[in-house]
């Protein structure tokens, strides 16, 4: 008798990611021919600078195309150590490095090499969706801790301090911030880094959109605040955001050797090194010029005040004023509490009858705002927003 073949109890609870589905859809009307908007994806909409790619197409030319190392190549791994000294004031060795398949990938082994089942990680929300789900696939508890739009999505050290546990083992910082715009001031950042110390805890400090501050805000890099909080945050950084490199997928874990050890052992037995000729490509991405950076934060910025302006005269939604990375959050609890419509109402009307993408808060573990991306042409934003508001005035 044939007998039902089963899949393990862990798959049960593997989730997509919603930011990525709802970008692939709106890509996907779009590519139809549709006439979508898309405020969904979180990826820079310009091309990967030419010199960047160039490398990568000689060294494939030249036959780098073996195996490499499992953590990166000795070359991207020292030019990393460089920029983390020059950018951010973090001081290691390349020992310390682990170059992976983006920063998604980096971060999952950090989870797995941190997290014991039951052990509960902090996370600030609203928070990046995926964070939430690599801790419970590490057999991890989210514990959250909840900022609102008033306080700039700004945590406070009380509401940290609230839910400590015994069993509290890290915490998880990200700023700027996905998907608030928060920029962490170094005051907040040095008071996390002493609640991390005083209470033995890991810190994770995403970093990916460090290069896209905006208003003079200043990123600090909490690993830089002592030697402390260095010998106990792993710092997460990678090149799809600053350098528009999404699909080479090379991001990097900054740890102690012993944790760098672990997490290389993993990333042995799971996918061995990241494609050699997207780490050629990395190597020269770190050597670009500051002012391709200093061009593309200065484009960003524009977009956020274009968007802020076109959201002006609509007062039924509360924007907040990002300060870094490409996302701006509206509240829509008033839609919510008036019409009876939930965030996912709202994004599903919003792209099915108005044609334009946002992503649901409640992937973000907030559901009273919709996160929209200002990743997008201006074009775009005037249109998108203006679309947004066709749906608000059909509410009445
Ligand atoms: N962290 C945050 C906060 C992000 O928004 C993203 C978006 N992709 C990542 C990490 C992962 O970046 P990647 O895997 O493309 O390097
Ligand atoms: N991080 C981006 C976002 O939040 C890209 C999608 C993803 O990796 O989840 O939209």
């Amino acid at each position: 008798m044939a007998h039902e073949l089963t899949f393990s109890n862990r798959s049960d609870f593997f989730k997509p990611s919603q930011t990525l589905a709802i970008t692939a859809k709106a890509k996907k009307l779009i590519a139809s021919g549709e006439s979508v908007i898309s405020l969904a994806a979180g990826e820079p909409d310009f091309n990967t600078p030419d010199t960047i790619c160039q490398t990568a197409i000689e060294s494939i030319q030249n036959g780098f195309t073996k195996y490499t190392p499992t953590s990166g190549i000795p070359e991207l791994k020292q030019a990393i150590t460089l920029k983390l000294q020059q950018d951010n004031h973090i001081l290691v060795t390349s020992d310390q490095i682990v170059v992976s398949v983006g920063a998604k990938h980096a971060l999952y082994n950090v989870f797995q090499s941190l997290i014991s089942p039951g052990d509960e990680v902090l996370l600030i929300a609203p928070y990046w969706t995926s964070y939430y789900e690599q801790v419970i696939m590490a057999g991890g508890v989210p514990v959250i801790i909840n900022t609102n739009m008033m306080d700039q999505f700004i945590p406070k050290i009380e509401d940290a301090q609230a839910v400590l546990t015994q069993k509290t083992k890290l915490i998880v910082i990200n700023s700027p911030n996905n998907p608030t715009g928060a920029v962490y001031p170094r005051k907040l950042l040095s008071d996390l880094a002493e609640l991390a110390m005083q209470n033995n805890l890991w810190i994770i400090s995403d970093e990916i959109y460090e290069k896209l501050v905006y208003d003079g805000s200043e990123h600090v890099s909490i690993a830089s605040l002592s030697d402390d909080a260095l010998s106990r945050t792993v710092t997460i950084n990678g090149f799809s955001k600053s350098f528009a490199m999404t699909g080479w997928r090379i991001g990097y874990s900054v740890a102690s050797k012993e944790l760098s050890k672990r997490m290389t052992c993993m990333q042995d037995q799971v996918t061995s090194n990241p494609t050699s000729f997207a780490q050629k490509g990395a190597c020269q991405a770190l050597k670009i010029s500051p002012d391709f950076i200093f061009s593309i934060q200065k484009t960003f910025q524009k977009r956020r005040d274009l968007m802020m302006r076109e959201f002006s005269d609509l007062s039924s939604v509360k924007i907040s004023k990002p300060l870094g990375a490409f996302y701006m959050l509206c509240d829509i609890s008033e839609w919510k509490n008036e019409y009876n419509l939930s965030d996912w109402d709202i994004s599903n009307r919003l792209l099915d009858d108005y044609g334009v993408a946002v992503i649901p808060g409640e992937v973000f573990g907030d559901n009273t705002v919709v996160r929209l991306s200002y990743a997008t042409s201006e074009v775009n934003i005037i249109e998108g927003v203006k679309r947004i508001k066709d749906f608000a005035r059909s509410l009445k």
